[in-house]
């Protein structure tokens, strides 16, 4: 695991504390090569160092875009210490080990940052820097890369303190790190260039993806964008295989994606599912022992805004459900199959965008979603708490029957994919009221409950469809208020997180309202 460091070729364009560092390892006997202008700081320090033409037999050629390609200083980076292969090749070609490679780059980044003029640019993209950290990190068992200045200090105190040599795991996170650093390099380069040749497509490729198609423009007209996936995506909208429409907007991947991640949290083989999406947000999702059923009772929770909306469905597309669905305009349709029949009834419609995914996205999966900041980025593991694994705890006098209690749990699955403050009444498996993306919980409480007489006015019924309904909410409520309008529209149970320090007074005013409450304990914010 200790690897001893005799030999480091250091090689900076940022010379900060080089000199310190360079006279450290010179005293714990290590032997130092460099390259020209790192060669000549230690040289004027009064250090020894031995310059990297001298290691390779090869002078620094055509202004330093060739200093150190070299298999020399490549195979001491590669080569497998404890190989036999590779020992004896290091023999018969007399190349020496190199075991720490101390190197940062040609500062790209600060020459466009200086909106110096493009050949400068380009001659400060560093070739063989990069190509020597690839190797060494590579070779994170046998050899120690230390990128920037700030991590001198770790890898002296580890050569100090283990007799010149480094640990297996600080190699390890160096590597790690130098990998990024390699990765953001030519991301950075890769969007100056895009900029400089007048490439419109945002093509921001740090995290390596891969471009699926440049679109027409993004949220709003004037907004240029693009649709990429992942090296280690996941099944769904960027798998998807468009069997027929018009070409996909910004706002239809996006909205597509956001239904089909719902309607993935139904098991197929338990029940059909459907979820209606509008602006991200659902306007109706059931499920149900059909697609057809599914799909109808979802529509019920709110026709009116379903009109242009994005339909996603957990199981293979079948017609009965399509013909359906191609009775009002719809915008995209996404499953994970479709039958022979279903595809000709949706051909009639030569608009609607069909998508077939050969699966649906596992709702467990850990992935990472990422929110712009001005300047950056935010990154965050994706929500991936499921209901069904949770133990939601009864806090009321009354516990809920077992209508409520699936009538909760498939209330507080939809929650999750509703923008905050999400509340969600649902009925019999389909939702009947829907409140999101309100700043005020008792707000997205009453938007809910209007939700779900208009619904029952619209399909001709006497009483709100919230009457009888389990109502969730995807965070606590603060005050009683919220639950006590969710109590005035009709619930008759609660599914929320708890964790507000008035828990007390919204279970009291529960059980005064004779409602079951019940408390998850876990939160699905979606900002
Ligand atoms: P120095 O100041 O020592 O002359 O150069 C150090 C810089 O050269 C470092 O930033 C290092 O990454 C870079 N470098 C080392 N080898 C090569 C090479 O073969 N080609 C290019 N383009 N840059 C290199």
């Amino acid at each position: 695991e200790l690897r001893r460091v005799e030999r480091a070729l250091i090689s900076v364009s940022d010379k900060t504390g080089l000199v310190d560092f360079a006279r450290a390892l010179a005293a714990l006997g290590i032997e130092l090569v460099s390259t020209g202008g790192t060669s000549k700081a230690l040289t004027e320090a009064g250090l020894a160092v031995r310059d990297v033409s001298d290691l390779t037999g090869f002078p620094e050629l055509m202004d330093g875009r060739l200093k150190t390609l070299h298999p020399k200083v490549h195979g001491g980076l590669l080569a497998i210490r404890e190989n036999p292969e590779h020992e004896a090749a290091m023999l018969a070609h007399n190349i020496a080990p190199i075991d720490l490679l101390v190197v940062n780059l040609y500062p790209f980044e600060a020459t466009i940052a200086k909106g110096a003029p493009f050949a400068d640019c380009i001659e400060n993209i560093d070739i063989g820097g990069p190509a020597m950290i690839r190797a060494a990190s590579k070779n994170f068992n046998d050899v120690t890369v230390v990128i920037e200045p700030e991590d001198y200090a770790a890898i002296l105190a580890e050569l100090q303190g283990q007799n010149g040599a480094t640990s297996l795991e600080l190699r390890r996170k160096l590597a790690q790190k130098a990998f990024a650093r390699t990765a953001t390099y030519d991301a950075t380069i890769s969007n100056w260039f895009a900029k400089e040749i007048g490439e419109t497509t945002p093509t921001y490729r740090a995290f390596g993806g891969r471009l699926i198609e440049a679109l027409r423009y993004g949220e709003n007209p004037h907004q240029a964008a693009a649709f990429y996936a992942l090296p280690q995506g996941r099944a769904g909208v960027t798998t998807a295989r468009q069997v027929q429409g018009k070409a996909l907007s910004y706002n239809n991947v996006n909205d597509t994606d956001a239904a089909f991640e719902l309607v993935a949290e139904f098991d197929p083989s338990k029940q059909a599912a459907v979820a209606i999406i509008k602006h991200a947000n659902p306007c109706g999702v059931a499920e149900a022992a059909s697609l057809k059923e599914a799909y109808l009772l979802a529509l019920r929770c709110d026709p009116v805004s379903a009109f242009g909306g994005i339909i996603a469905l957990n199981r293979k597309l079948d017609a009965a459900a399509a013909a359906e669905i191609v009775k009002i305009f719809t915008e995209v349709i996404i499953a994970p199959d479709a039958d022979e029949e279903a595809i000709a009834l949706v051909a009639a419609k030569k608009n609607l965008r069909l998508l077939l995914t050969g699966g649906l996205p596992d709702p467990r999966a850990e992935t990472l979603t990422f929110r712009p900041v001005a300047g950056g980025f935010l990154v965050q593991g994706r929500d991936s708490a499921i209901v069904d694994e949770m133990e939601p705890r009864v806090v009321t006098k009354r516990a809920p029957t077992e209508a409520e209690w699936r009538d909760l749990k498939f209330a507080f699955r939809v929650a999750k994919h509703v923008k905050s403050n999400a509340i969600v009444y649902a009925k019999d498996g389909a939702t009947v009221g829907i409140g999101a993306g309100q700043m005020s919980r008792v707000d997205s409480s009453r938007i809910a409950a209007m939700k779900a007489e208009e619904a029952a006015r619209a399909a001709g019924l006497p009483e709100s469809l919230a009457i009888g309904s389990a109502v969730a909410s995807d965070a606590f409520f603060p005050f009683p208020d919220g639950l006590l309008a969710a109590a005035a529209a009709g619930a008759t149970a609660v599914i929320q997180p708890g964790g507000s320090v008035r828990d007390n007074e919204v279970i009291a005013a529960a059980d005064e309202a004779g409602l079951a409450m019940v408390l998850t304990g876990v939160r699905h914010f979606r900002h």
